[in-house]
């Protein structure tokens, strides 16, 4: 079977969030190959240091647009995006353009850690 494709962003105040997540599901998510933004990538792999993630540029710095364009081209099979909606983001024009090319190709996507557990739990056989 085909190996799927998970893309993981976090904004600042949900990394903590994130770490925990995958730290919790680590298992389910061992067997994905696991795309993230660069700070997020770089704490998932501080905190599972057993996983492999594939740290794409920081997300104010084209990292979220560089997710999209995979999510285009059929590489994302799944989107796990810890979004702080107290925050201003200097990149909030490709946050919501990542939101929109999640939804265009009708990706599975997780804006919060509820969502998250549940859709990561979908994975299972
Ligand atoms: P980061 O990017 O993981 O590099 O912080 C995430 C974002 O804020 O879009």
């Amino acid at each position: 079977m085909k190996q799927l494709t998970l893309a993981l962003v976090a904004h600042d105040a949900k990394k903590d969030d994130m770490a925990a997540f995958v730290a919790l599901y680590e298992n389910d998510i061992r067997p994905f190959t696991l795309f993230a933004t660069g700070t997020t990538g770089a704490r998932v792999m501080e905190r599972c240091p057993s996983l492999s993630v594939t740290r794409l540029k920081s997300g104010p710095l084209g990292g979220d647009q560089q997710i999209g364009a995979m999510i285009a081209e059929g590489r994302i099979d799944a989107l796990f995006f810890f979004v702080d909606p107290l925050s201003p983001h200097p990149h909030d024009v490709d946050v919501k353009a990542l939101m929109r090319l999640a939804l265009v190709y009708d990706i599975p996507m997780a804006l919060n850690r509820a969502t998250a557990g549940r859709l990561i739990e979908s994975f299972r056989d």
